[in-house]
């Protein structure tokens, strides 16, 4: 891991920055892997596989197919460009990668297909073209593994720290069985955990596991194929998610490493906290002067403008919030203190939003 951690500023795909992926952002590295056309979005917008490794343990990967989830995409080009470097788990594996489910949302920078349909709640109906690519792509490769790749919100935390990163092994039924496929699939968790623990300690969170047949997930898990579900995830100002995505990388390679060298950890898996909506982006402390005890928590709307994504600063909440924590906590008569401006006598949500101004974390 510390190789990969030591190479990954150097990888060709390190100048894919930012939030805001596009497929024709991508393009430049597809020609480095032979990918191929495999299907068409709605909007008529090219999806690809690529393959790399020739090994007998097969794994699908795809990433974006939640469009405005793009830290996967970033990290899993890294991966995929060591792995070309540093190929000995290559010589045990054969990985067939749709870097790009939904160029349509990635393009809008929405988490629905240009149908306006969340892809990711589709299986059953399989209703939309992008879907139909994947469950053509798993029919045809017949995978032993599956990775399905995501981001989630900023709103997740694990006990009192920012949640970076967070999986599942979807479950296979309502019942939430303990089948084969998802043992194995919670073995890899358990693997990755113990390996992230050691960088970014208190950090990993575990899904909320109640089964959706519409997901795809819970639908390839009940199929018999140990699936899992990775998120990466907002941790303090990191909201480029460049930070995230080298974590995302690190797990990636693990959870690899251990189908490889058969490292599986199931016991561990119960071990790891589940997340909790526990963040929001900024939290005001001490509001006003009448009342040091209220608090007021914002949010930011991602919003894309002029090719960059514009986090739009959006109130959540006001009241004592003692049960919320945020990735950046303002106590606001000492930020009045230090930049020359009045307290506010009372609460004044308008005004404090004005006095912050935090127009400043767009990528
Ligand atoms: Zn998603």
């Amino acid at each position: 891991m510390d190789a990969f951690l030591k190479a990954q500023a150097a990888l060709p795909s390190h100048i894919l920055q930012g939030r805001y992926v596009t497929q024709s952002k991508i393009d430049v590295f597809l020609k480095d892997f032979n990918a191929t056309e495999i299907g068409r979005s709605v909007k008529g917008a090219p999806i690809h596989s690529l393959r790399l490794g020739n090994g007998p343990i097969k794994v699908l990967l795809w990433s974006q197919m939640h469009g405005n989830e793009s830290t996967s995409t970033k990290g899993l080009f890294d991966v995929l460009y060591y792995l070309k470097q540093t190929p000995a788990l290559l010589d045990q594996l054969t990985l067939e990668v749709i870097p790009m489910l939904n160029p349509d949302g990635a393009q809008a920078y929405t988490r629905v297909n240009a149908n306006h349909i969340d892809l990711n709640r589709d299986a059953r109906d399989q209703s939309q073209p992008e879907i139909n690519i994947l469950f053509k792509q798993y029919d045809a490769f017949k995978p032993d593994y599956c990775f399905n790749l995501h981001d989630q919100r900023t709103i997740f935390g694990v006990d009192n720290k920012a949640c970076m990163l967070s999986f599942l092994s979807p479950a296979a039924d309502v019942d939430k069985t303990i089948t084969p496929a998802r043992k194995r699939a919670m073995g890899i968790i358990g693997y990755m955990n113990e390996i992230l623990q050691q960088y970014i300690p208190g950090q990993i969170g575990r899904y909320d596991d109640t089964f959706n047949g519409n997901c795809v997930g819970d639908c390839f898990q009940s199929k018999g194929t140990p699936t899992l579900l990775f998120e990466s995830g907002q941790s303090g100002l990191d909201y480029s998610r460049e930070e995230t995505r080298k974590w995302f990388g690190v797990s990636v390679l693990a959870a690899l490493e251990c189908i490889v060298n058969e490292l599986f950890k199931p016991a561990i898996y119960a071990s790891i906290p589940e997340v909790e909506k526990s963040f929001v982006d900024v939290l005001v402390r001490r509001v006003s002067k009448k009342d040091l005890h209220s608090s007021l928590a914002i949010y930011f709307n991602e919003v894309l403008k002029d090719n960059t994504i514009q986090f739009v600063p959006s109130v959540h909440s006001t009241g004592s919030l003692s049960h919320l924590n945020a990735h950046k906590i303002i106590y606001l008569d000492d930020f009045c203190a230090k930049n020359g401006y009045d307290m506010p006598a009372e609460n004044n949500t308008e005004a404090v939003l004005k006095m912050l101004n935090l127009t400043h974390y767009s990528h």
